[in-house]
C-alpha cells in the first residue's frame, strides 16, 4: 500500500453514499421534519415516544414481555427490547435529553402594563439561550395547566393554523443608543425584559378599571380553557418559537428549526431500538428530561431513572438482586447522544479544525466533551471508543472525530459522565449543528441518517 493510506480520510456523507441511501437518508429526513415541527416540549416528545413505540407493539412494563415502555412522570421515558443476554450480563444504552432551551411562563405571571396598551406574561428562561435570539419573532405557547382538582389541561397555541401567536418586543433602533448599543451584548437585554405580549383589548364593562387588559385576557383564558389566575401556579408552560422545521438550501440537504438539541437524538435513538433486529444485548433507549439545567430534578439523569429502568428489567426476569444490579450496571455499554457543535462558516476561529465536526461529514464521535482541562469530562476509554469505531466501519457508519471548540474556549457536558457513574462505559456521538441554542438550529440530513445508523448499529452489534 502507499503511503497515503496511512492518512484518515475526512469526506462529506453525500459523497460516500450512493444513489439508493441518500434517498433513503431524505426520506427518512421527511419524517424527522414533520415531527421536529410538532413536538416542542419534553412531555410532547415523550408522549410520541410512547405512541410511536406502542404501535410499533411495545408495551408499559407493567404488561411484561421482552419490548417495553418505561416512563416517568410524562417527561423522560424508557424503551427498552430484550435481548438474547440476560440483564445482568449488562445492556447498551443510547441516552438522548428531550428538553430544550425555551422560556418558562413564571408562576404568577399575567400582568397590565400599565398605561402602555398591554398585558404581558412574565417569563424566566429556561437553558442557555442568547437572549436577543428571542425578541420580535413570533412565538407559541405549549404545555399544561393542572387545575386545583388534579384535572389536566393542555395548552397548545400558536402553532395551529389560525392560532394567533405571541412575542416579545425589542426596542427600536431609534432610541437604542444608550439602553442598548453601548452595552455587552449579554446585558443588551436583560432577563426580566423577556415578557411575553398577550392581549391589548381592555375588559369592556372595566375600561376605567385597573388591569383592564389583564381582566379581559382572564375572561379569554377561562372561556377557552376553564382556567383562572391561580391555575397558573400549577402550571408548566413553555414559550417556544411558533412554525414548523424547514428543509434548508438550494438542495434541501439541511433542516433548520428549533429543537435539534437534542430532539435529533431523541427521535434517531428512539427509531434505532425500534427498527433493532433481534439484539444480542438488551436495547435501551432512555431519554431524559432536564439536561440544559444540569440534569438535575427526577426526570433528570442526575436522577436515578437509569438504574431503576435497569432494576425494572432484571424483576421481569426474576433476577432482581444487588449484586446483579451493580454487576449489570458495570458492565453496561452507552452512547450519550447528544448534539455538538459543527465548524462556524463565520466563526471558524473558536474551533480546531483537525477535531471539530464538519457539518455533513457523519457522526461525530466525542471521547471527552467538558471544559478546558477535560473538567466535568466522562472521557471515554480508549479500549471503549475502538469498540465504537469498530462497529460503526463495519456496518457502514460514516463518522468524525470531534470536540467542542478549541482548548480553553468554552465548552460544554452531556449526560456521559451521570451514566458513567454506574460504572457502565460511555461515549458521546451525536450530530453537529450550526446556530445550536438558538430557535433556528440548522442539522445535515447525511447526519441526521447516520445517527439513526449509528445508534441501531450499536443496539445490533454482537
Ligand atoms: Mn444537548
Ligand atoms: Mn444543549
Amino acid at each position: 500500500m502507499g503511503y497515503k493510506e496511512l492518512k484518515m480520510e475526512r469526506k462529506p456523507v453525500w459523497d460516500i453514499i450512493d444513489e439508493d441511501e441518500k434517498q433513503k437518508a431524505m426520506e427518512f429526513a421527511d419524517s424527522y421534519r414533520e415531527f421536529l415541527s410538532t413536538h416542542k416540549t419534553e412531555r410532547e416528545v415523550a408522549e410520541f415516544a410512547i405512541e410511536t413505540a406502542s404501535k410499533a407493539g411495545f408495551k408499559d412494563i407493567s404488561s411484561g414481555g421482552d419490548r417495553v415502555i418505561i416512563v416517568n412522570r410524562g417527561k423522560a421515558v424508557a424503551i427498552a427490547r430484550i435481548g438474547k443476554r440476560p440483564v445482568r450480563d449488562g445492556v447498551r444504552i443510547v441516552a438522548a435529553h428531550i428538553d430544550v432551551p425555551r422560556i418558562d411562563v413564571k408562576q404568577n405571571p399575567l400582568y397590565d402594563s400599565s398605561k402602555t396598551g398591554t398585558a404581558l406574561f412574565d417569563l424566566h428562561y429556561y437553558g442557555g439561550i442568547k437572549k436577543y435570539q428571542w425578541v420580535a419573532r413570533p412565538l407559541a405557547i405549549h404545555g399544561i395547566v393542572i387545575k386545583e382538582d388534579g384535572r389536566k389541561i393542555d395548552i397548545n397555541i400558536g402553532d395551529k393554523p389560525g392560532d394567533p401567536v405571541f412575542t416579545i418586543e425589542d426596542l427600536l433602533p431609534h432610541l437604542s443608543r444608550k439602553a442598548q448599543y453601548g452595552k455587552k451584548i449579554e446585558e443588551a437585554i436583560p432577563g426580566e425584559k423577556l415578557d411575553l405580549i398577550v392581549g391589548s383589548i381592555p375588559l369592556p364593562d372595566e375600561k376605567d378599571a385597573k388591569e383592564s387588559i389583564k381582566l379581559n385576557v382572564l375572561k379569554l383564558l377561562s372561556e377557552m380553557y376553564g382556567i383562572k389566575e391561580e391555575d397558573f401556579i400549577s402550571a408548566e408552560l413553555e414559550v417556544v418559537p411558533a412554525g414548523p422545521a424547514y428543509d434548508v438550501g438550494f438542495d434541501k440537504s439541511m433542516i433548520g428549526g428549533y429543537g435539534h438539541d437534542d430532539r435529533i437524538c431523541g427521535y434517531t435513538s428512539l427509531m434505532a431500538v425500534l427498527d433493532a433486529a433481534d439484539t444480542e444485548w438488551t436495547a435501551i433507549t432512555i431519554l431524559f428530561d432536564k439536561e440544559e439545567i444540569g440534569s438535575d430534578g427526577n426526570t433528570g439523569a442526575q436522577s436515578r431513572f437509569a438504574e431503576h429502568v435497569i432494576a425494572s428489567l432484571l424483576d421481569l426476569q426474576g433476577e432482581l438482586n444487588y449484586k446483579n444490579l451493580m454487576t449489570a450496571l458495570q458492565k453496561s455499554q452507552a452512547i450519550s447522544a447528544d448534539v455538538t457543535a459543527a465548524i462556524d462558516p463565520m466563526w471558524k476561529e473558536v474551533h480546531d479544525p483537525k477535531n471539530a465536526a464538519i457539518l455533513g461529514y457523519g457522526l461525530p464521535i466525542m471521547k471527552y466533551t467538558g471544559h478546558g482541562g477535560k473538567y466535568g469530562a466522562n472521557d471515554a476509554h480508549a479500549e471503549f471508543v475502538s469498540l465504537i469505531r469498530r462497529i460503526f466501519n463495519q456496518n457502514g457508519v460514516v463518522w468524525q472525530p470531534a470536540g467542542l471548540g478549541k482548548v480553553d474556549e468554552g465548552g460544554g457536558g452531556t449526560v456521559a459522565k451521570y451514566l458513567s457513574k454506574f460504572g457502565m462505559d460511555v461515549i458521546d456521538a451525536g450530530p453537529a449543528l450550526l446556530s445550536m441554542h438558538s430557535p433556528f438550529e440548522i442539522a445535515s440530513k447525511a447526519d441526521l441518517w447516520m445517527a439513526y445508523k449509528g445508534y441501531r448499529a450499536f443496539f445490533e452489534a454482537k
